[in-house]
């Protein structure tokens, strides 16, 4: 009997059924990524229940030389939680573990096991008047786990950070077994090096995150949503440095190339275009405020929108009149990548950031570049402006070049990620590395990837945590 066979019968019989799972049924959802691009094997799915239980795995796998794809949610944009296709690891799935330890307002901080739900989350924390402040499209699914071990981002970044900034302690299986526990939740602490640092965006490679500490603050008492229609992403940005040298209280500011907002009119039932006239470039603003006390935020925007629309650098602007129609904003800008793909085909999509203050020149430039360098390509972005994370897209525009982005695809990605190294910037801006960006940052940063090789070799010799991702 093979080492992977022999491991699961010695788990299965430990475990049990219900921790051990091996009907290839069961397994199946789990063997391919969100996108449907890599699809893995694997002769059996751990679903450890407890921190103990998860250590007691790691223990075993190593002693068998077994390695282990820690998984979440599954939704992975780079293939990162997909096991490798000869079926020598196993999945180590947290989403059992999904229990919500404590909420605790006084210190405004949760204790979340890896496989809690970011949605359960926000919930639970609401329940206490209190909010989790990130968030994301995939928020009914992902969990605290993956959302650590790839220090997500989302729509709230520009005013509370990624998860790295969230993060106040983390319980962690190391790659031999032992617990790592650092929730106790101190202020201070400086015994070296951060190891809940090391682990966040860690992708799995260096231990199994079995619980979170992660920080709170006031729930949303009320918000504004506003839709903007500008001239250039110069535009947009002005805006908003006009707008934060005034309030700390924009939470989202989501740039839209007309041609996206139109493909969501057409492709999206039930969107309607929030402005009456035509703009090149469109803005979604969402302000909030945490109590009453404060200035509405509807008062807040119209505030500092009016010297913006006089001045011209805002050509129009509309506030939400209601919930209802601040959502129906919202919908436009979370449905964009499906809008795109109906409206134009298949596009290469690049999760790219670059410095905040020179992404609109950057913008113009690499569109340009990569239309000149594939005539019959369109290039342009969306996204978090204000975070300097634009999702680059490029697609070819005649729909009738079936199978381009596998002829064109791999020397498209080289030349944009050229393009934003050039700028200074990040081929991976929330979305991780996993398994389909391995290869360009090994060409474009090696010194970097030696070096997390280096650690990776020192905490796991025997390379048996998410082999094939990250490095
Ligand atoms: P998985 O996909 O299961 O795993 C992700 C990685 O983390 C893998 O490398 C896996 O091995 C590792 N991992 C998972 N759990 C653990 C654990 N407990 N211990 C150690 N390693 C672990 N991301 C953003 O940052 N911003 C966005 O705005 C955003 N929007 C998205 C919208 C949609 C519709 C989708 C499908 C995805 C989006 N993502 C976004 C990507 C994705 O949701 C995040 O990367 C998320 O953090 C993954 O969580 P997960 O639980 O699904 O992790």
């Amino acid at each position: 009997m093979n080492r992977v066979l022999a491991l699961v019968e010695r788990l299965r019989d430990r475990f049990g059924e219900r921790a051990v799972v091996t009907d290839r049924d069961a397994i199946a959802p789990w063997l391919t990524d969100w996108r449907g691009r890599w699809t893995g094997a694997a002769e059996a799915l751990l679903q450890p229940g407890s921190t103990e239980d998860v250590a007691a795995m790691v223990a075993a796998a190593r002693e068998a030389g077994v390695a282990l794809v820690p998984q979440g949610g599954n939704t992975s944009m780079v293939g990162g939680a997909t096991p490798p296709a000869d079926g020598s690891a196993l999945i180590l799935s947290l989403r059992r573990m999904n229990r919500i330890r404590a909420i605790e307002p006084a210190s405004r901080s949760a204790l979340a096991e890896a496989g809690v739900i970011l949605q359960t989350l926000h919930e639970a924390a609401n329940h206490e008047g209190l909010r989790f402040p990130l968030t994301l499209g995939a928020r009914g699914s992902a969990t605290i786990g993956g959302l650590v071990s790839t220090n997500a981002g989302g729509t709230q970044v520009l005013r509370f950070g990624t998860m790295r900034g969230l993060v106040q302690g983390i319980e962690a299986v190391l790659p031999d077994g032992t617990v790592h526990d650092g929730l106790s939740g101190l202020k201070k602490d400086n015994r070296g090096t951060s190891l809940d640092q090391l682990l966040i965006g860690a992708e799995g490679t260096l231990g199994i995150v079995t619980a979170a500490r992660l920080r709170l603050v006031p729930a949303v008492a009320a918000r504004a949503v506003a839709w903007l229609g500008l001239a250039s992403p110069h535009a947009a940005l002005d805006t908003l440095r006009a707008l934060e040298a005034a309030t700390d209280r924009i939470e989202g500011f989501e740039l839209v190339p007309d041609e996206s907002l139109q493909a969501a009119l057409s492709e999206i039932e039930g969107t309607r275009a929030p402005l009456a006239g035509a703009h090149a470039w469109h803005v979604l603003v969402e302000a909030t405020a945490a109590s009453p006390a404060e200035e509405a935020p509807e008062a807040l925007l119209e505030r500092l929108l009016a010297p913006l629309l006089a001045s011209g650098l805002v050509e129009d602007a509309t506030i939400a009149a209601s919930e209802s129609q601040a959502e129906a904003f919202w919908r436009i800008r979370d449905s964009l990548s499906e809008a795109e793909k109906k409206a134009f085909g298949p596009a290469t999509q690049h999760d790219l950031s670059v410095p905040v203050e020179r992404m609109p020149t950057f913008l113009a430039e690499a569109s340009a570049a990569v239309e000149a360098a594939f005539p019959g390509t369109r290039a342009s972005g969306f996204g978090h402006l204000g975070d300097g994370n634009i999702h680059f897209h490029v697609r070819a525009m005649a729909r009738g070049r079936p199978g381009w982005i596998d002829h064109e695809g791999p020397a498209v990605t080289r030349l944009v990620d050229d393009l934003v190294t050039a700028a200074g910037g990040s081929i991976s801006a929330e979305h991780g590395i996993g398994q389909m960006k391995r290869d360009e940052l090994a060409r474009l940063d090696p010194a970097r990837v030696a070096t997390l090789k280096a650690i990776r070799a020192a905490l796991d010799p025997g390379g048996l945590m998410n082999p094939g991702k990250l490095t």
